[in-house]
């Protein structure tokens, strides 16, 4: 297991700060860190020039981009998560914005390849960098930000921490703001696209404390970001057993495909669950058996999903923390 702080990698597995940034009270829905100002975001400085990414419709008018399966790098950019856009027939809506200013500002390019509608709403799924430090390439679109009711005051907890990180790997040009949602969803809510329903539900605490899911009516399209993690590591920042949870009602939601937050663009419903449920079973399984035969935290960290080790990339950078975290919130029930 990596400790904290020192891997280089900005937030799958990131702690907050010891001491969480105070904003205050946004007079709109964005913050701005690092001293640049609205006026000299340094977008403009790619503003003409920017690459596209590659993105593959997966089904009609929902278009996603594969994230890399590694931890941010300055060659990477921080494009490590699945990310992309919903085209319907007056607006866009773009899922998730993507890990850094530049990832922002090349899916905002494959956006204006694709169609000339409105960028009309930003769907950032929960709070980690990879899949939120994209959305101020879309500030000049100002559409509305839509997160969980709890993703601002994680944000306000950990934004200043993670940019920091984001910046020390990528620079700070390049690592963009910190943006807030303007609409929280504490439940559920529908967007309108024209001729296009994208149902938004909020969930409890699961991979994280503020993870929502998209589902699109039209084509039956889960797209559940972190809640599926399919071959990448999936990494425990929320409830171990909420998370367990949340897949099996999720599961039990008929659609014809999902877009995982890491993976392949796309999968089959609910079999993409398998895999994932099973690690989070077993970490279960194994924390529970540890805490109940007296084996220490640390011990108890090299042993705990040791029989998950050759499913999953990038295992032994998250698996620790896991079970760190698990024992966490199993020792005392
Ligand atoms: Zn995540």
């Amino acid at each position: 297991m990596r400790g904290h702080g020192e891997t280089g990698t900005t937030g799958e597995h990131a702690p907050p700060p010891p001491s969480p940034h105070k904003t205050g009270q946004p007079s709109r829905r964005r913050v701005v860190f690092g001293g640049f100002c609205l006026c000299c975001l340094p977008s403009a400085i790619y503003a003409g020039e920017t690459a596209p990414l590659a993105t593959e419709e997966i089904a009609s008018g929902i278009h996603i981009r594969r994230g890399i399966d590694e931890d941010a790098t300055l060659a990477n950019d921080n494009a490590i998560a699945n990310t992309g856009f919903i085209v319907g027939i007056e607006a866009v809506l773009v899922t998730d914005p993507g890990g850094s200013l530049t990832d922002g500002e090349r899916l905002r390019a494959a956006i204006a390849q694709t169609t000339k509608l409105p960028i009309k709403y930003v769907v950032m799924s929960h709070v980690h960098p990879d899949h939120v430090f994209g959305a101020g390439a879309f500030l000049k679109d100002d559409p509305v930000f839509i997160g969980h009711a709890r993703l601002k005051e994680t944000l306000h907890e950990r934004s200043a921490y993670y940019r920091e990180k984001l910046a020390a790997i990528i620079g700070p040009e390049k690592a963009g703001v910190v943006v807030l949602p303007g609409m929280e969803i504490r439940d559920r809510a529908e967007i309108d696209l024209g001729g296009r329903i994208i149902e938004v539900t909020a969930h409890a605490a699961s991979h994280t404390v503020c993870d929502v899911s998209l589902f699109d009516k039209n084509t039956g399209t889960l797209l559940p970001a972190d809640l599926v993690f399919i071959g990448r590591m999936p990494s425990l920042d929320g409830s171990l057993r909420g998370w367990i949870k949340t897949l099996e009602v999720l599961k039990n939601h008929a659609a014809a495909r999902t877009v995982p937050g890491h993976g392949p663009v796309a999968a089959d419903w609910p079999l993409a669950s398998a895999a994932i449920t099973r690690y989070l079973t077993t970490l279960e399984r194994d924390t529970k058996k540890a805490i109940a035969d007296g084996i220490a935290i640390d011990a108890a960290i090299k042993t705990v999903a040791a029989s998950e080790r050759s499913e999953w990339k990038l295992f032994d950078d998250y698996n620790g923390r896991n079970v760190g975290e698990a024992y966490k919130e199993l020792e005392w029930e």
